[in-house]
């Protein structure tokens, strides 16, 4: 299995164009998932080109196992793709999709009947090897996909929104057998998707890109906890992160000129302009602490394990996690304390420059 490098990859389709991916920089250690995650147009589906070979690089470089790939043609970089939507051959049994490959490269009919029957027990297929992919579930499409990138043995398994066409509660299943497998196989895999919640629950290492640039490169919870700038912090998490302006005076912290939490925080300079951006597990209802100020319940969403308050404090809107089984009402005044200790800071920049401890 291998490792993957890519040095400052840059690609533009136009001379005239923006760059579609700029300064891509990552290494990507041997048995690592990293998921890319972006929303559409962030470059994804060009990185994977540029590492399949259907596309060039305008500049920078892409090693496989320390070796460029440049020179090298698609067919011979040892990668295997799978899709989201599945690429089965439909005239084909499973089995016959699974040994497709091998056929072409000419592997003995030995070789080819150990390989499909090793992909098949891991992934559970075995019952389904004489069934044409029609009679198939769409999970069970999706596992024969993966079998068919598994016999090629490649040095590095890429994953295109593989979930994607998959209905919730599949998309849970396959994605936790897709962990399982990288951890079976102790295979090197990039895994690409537009989904925030699927990149958390599938990274060792995720990457989060916007407009072709990485703005962030860390584990789930450094990202979710620490992110590096606005952008991040509002494309990561559900609920979204809360905002709220605010300006360091000479006592605190002044929330949307009208509260003042008796908070120093001693790394921000005084009299400048910050959001404040605080997660809604760190917003406390009915607390026996400080009342930072009471807020009108405009919308109540229980989901069981807890329950979402939608709330609003003059033109702010923002969201609270409760954990408890209260019942509340619409048009409630609700008591709302702030766990400061865990709020963002960003610049106008959009950095984030000081919180979340
Ligand atoms: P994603 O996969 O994240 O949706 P893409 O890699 O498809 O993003 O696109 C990144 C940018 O490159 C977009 O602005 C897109 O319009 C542009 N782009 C992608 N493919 C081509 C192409 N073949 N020709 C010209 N522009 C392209």
């Amino acid at each position: 299995m291998g490792t993957i490098e890519f040095k400052q990859v840059s690609k533009k389709y136009k001379e005239n164009a923006g760059y579609a991916l700029k300064d891509f920089t990552l290494q990507v250690k041997e048995g690592e998932l990293v998921v890319i995650v972006g929303s559409s147009g962030s470059g994804k589906s060009t990185l994977l080109e540029l590492i399949c070979g259907f596309e060039a690089l305008t500049s920078g470089d892409i090693l496989i196992d320390g070796q460029s790939i440049q020179d090298q043609l698609p067919k011979d970089r040892n990668v295997s793709m799978v899709f989201q939507n599945y690429a089965l051959l439909p005239h084909l049994t499973v089995y016959e999709n699974i040994a497709f490959g091998m056929r072409i490269r000419k592997e003995s009919k030995q070789q080819i009947d150990e390989k499909v029957r090793w992909a098949a027990a891991l992934l559970e297929l075995e019952p389904y090897l004489k069934v044409k992919p029609k009679k198939l579930s769409g999970g069970q499409r999706q596992r024969v996909a993966l079998a068919r990138a598994m016999v090629r043995k490649p040095k590095l398994f890429l994953m295109d929104e593989p979930l994607s066409s998959l209905d919730a509660k599949l998309r849970d299943n396959m994605s936790t057998q897709i962990k399982a497998l990288h951890e079976k196989l102790h295979a090197t895999m990039l895994y690409v998707t537009h989904d925030q919640i699927e990149a958390m629950t599938m990274a060792d290492r995720l990457v989060i890109l916007d407009q072709g640039k990485i703005q962030q490169i860390g584990s789930p919870l450094e990202i979710y906890h620490q992110p590096k700038n606005l952008f991040v912090a509002q494309f990561i998490g559900r609920p979204s992160i809360n905002l709220f302006e605010c300006r360091r005076t000479e006592f605190g912290i002044l929330l949307d000129e009208a509260i003042e939490p008796r908070v120093n925080e001693n790394l921000l300079e005084k009299n400048q302009d910050y959001k404040l951006g605080i997660r809604s597990e760190h917003i406390e209802i009915d607390a026996e602490k400080e009342t930072h100020l009471v807020a009108l319940l405009e919308k109540v969403e229980y989901l069981g394990s807890e329950t979402l308050l939608h709330l609003k404090y003059k033109n702010c809107k923002f969201v609270a996690k409760n954990y408890n089984d209260k019942i509340f009402k619409v048009g409630d005044a609700i008591k709302v304390h702030f766990n400061l200790t865990k709020a963002h800071y960003f610049d106008n920049q959009q950095e984030r420059v000081s919180g979340g401890k």
